[in-house]
């Protein structure tokens, strides 16, 4: 059995981050991760062929200069210098599998008659399907911008919070207003995860959590055994659910509430000379089997290009194949690598507001039950970092 002050279920940024607070306050951290590598969604696989190495994302892919407690984190790991900036390539529509401007798909006189609703309409208690079509026009919301905003999290989101999807935060003047970096987002997370003091496990499934004489005690299915006085769930909120249903039946149901959906990712690396497609951040493709395909085409190699497709769930293989090959106009055999990936992402709707604030009363007397992830105040990533920091200090302030 090991012992700590903190053991974190889940290696994705939300883990990670409050993990790095923890070893930063001084106390003894474990990570315990399922996969064979931490990061979550922060996921960029890289490849060698013919002496050349590339990596591509398959999970998140690009930061702003407003995630102030991220950069918070980079630089305090020493990585400012790792920050890349991305390179200006549009995001498009996949019309008839052929590549259109967003402003080419408009109605734009219906856009002029709606834009000053910008103005005038607050977010707040509005779902993104009425906030948003008011200031593009139902049209435009319908046709267009509706395909934008359900290729963010990979699933509808004409009922998500409006005032959750895209936040305006303070931005930090002295960082590119948006940028990826050096190795990819996955190498911010394993630089996180090489702070001195944290120990990951990876590789082993939390099973089960139990509590006795002022301890957790967390079984993985691979045999583990750990304890600590300080538990933090950093997991889908169904996985939190289901390891607290024995210790904290009343905060298992309501983390038990949540929706969540699936995104099946399929990531492809391809010869920059087999390939003609011009040069894109993302394709969309209204009512196609993906939500969306983001290139890696905004770190332009010499050699290589790289797709993520994220797929709606349920599809089989040959179907996959076949929507891969027909967009990026090639066949299997100039494929020089492919990836799959199974992320999980939240399903929000207008009352989650309430659902948070019940969160809080249920948590105000546990101070040794930590609960982040990107189900809180949103999912960007500044969103789990800025979960992660608030729990910190929930559990660090006086009693
Ligand atoms: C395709 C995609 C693109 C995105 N693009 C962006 C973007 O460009 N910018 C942005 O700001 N945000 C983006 N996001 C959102 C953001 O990346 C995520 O919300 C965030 O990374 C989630 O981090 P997390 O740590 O909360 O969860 P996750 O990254 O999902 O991590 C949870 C971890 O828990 C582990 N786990 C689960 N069950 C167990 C168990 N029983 N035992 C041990 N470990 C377990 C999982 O393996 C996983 O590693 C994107 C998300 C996706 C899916």
């Amino acid at each position: 059995m090991m012992y700590n002050d903190v053991v974190i279920v889940g290696g994705g940024i939300s883990g990670l981050s409050l993990a790095y607070y923890c070893v930063k306050a001084g106390m003894k951290t474990s990570i315990i991760e399922k996969n064979d590598t931490v990061g979550g969604s922060f996921c960029s696989p890289s490849y060698t062929s013919g002496g050349n190495e590339f990596w591509f994302e398959m999970g998140a892919h690009t930061c702003y200069s407003s995630y102030r407690n991220l950069l918070d984190i980079v630089e305090k790991c020493g990585i400012m210098d790792t920050i890349i900036p991305r390179a200006k390539v549009p995001f498009t529509l996949l019309i008839d599998d052929n590549i259109k401007s967003i402003v080419s798909q408009l109605n734009l006189f219906e856009l002029l008659v709606s834009a000053p609703n910008l103005f005038k309409l607050k977010k707040t208690g509005l779902s993104v399907k009425s906030y948003y079509s008011k200031i593009v026009g139902d049209g435009n919301y319908r046709d267009v911008i509706s395909h934008f905003f359900n290729a963010v999290p990979s699933q509808p989101t004409d009922d998500f919070p409006a005032d959750m999807m895209f936040k305006s935060r303070e931005k930090r003047k002295d960082v590119l207003k948006n940028y990826t970096f050096k190795h990819g987002l996955q190498g911010v997370a394993r630089t996180i995860a090489a702070t001195k003091g944290i120990n990951v496990f990876n590789g082993q499934a939390v099973s089960s959590v139990e509590f006795a004489n002022g301890e957790y005690v967390l079984r993985t299915t691979g045999g583990g055994e750990y304890s600590a006085k300080t538990l933090v769930l950093a997991t889908p909120s169904s996985v939190a659910s289901k390891l607290l249903r024995d210790v904290n039946p009343d905060i298992a149901n309501h983390l038990g509430q949540l929706k969540a959906a699936q995104v099946d990712s399929v990531g492809v690396m391809v010869k920059k000379s087999d390939i003609s497609l011009k040069p894109v951040a993302a394709m969309i493709s209204p009512n196609d089997v993906f939500y969306s395909v983001v290139s890696r085409d905004t770190v332009p190699d010499e050699h290589f290009r790289g797709f993520a497709f994220h797929f709606k769930t349920g599809l089989d293989d040959a179907t996959k194949r076949k929507r891969i090959t027909d967009v990026l106009g090639v066949s299997m055999s100039k494929i020089v690598h492919s990836e799959s990936r199974l992320n999980t992402v939240p399903s929000l709707n207008l009352g989650h507001h309430q659902w948070l604030e019940k969160t809080d009363t249920l948590l105000k007397e546990k101070k040794n039950l930590l609960l982040t992830g990107n189900f809180f105040g949103g999912m960007a990533i500044e969103d789990c970092v800025s979960r992660s920091l608030s729990e910190f200090n929930r559990m660090k302030m006086p009693a």
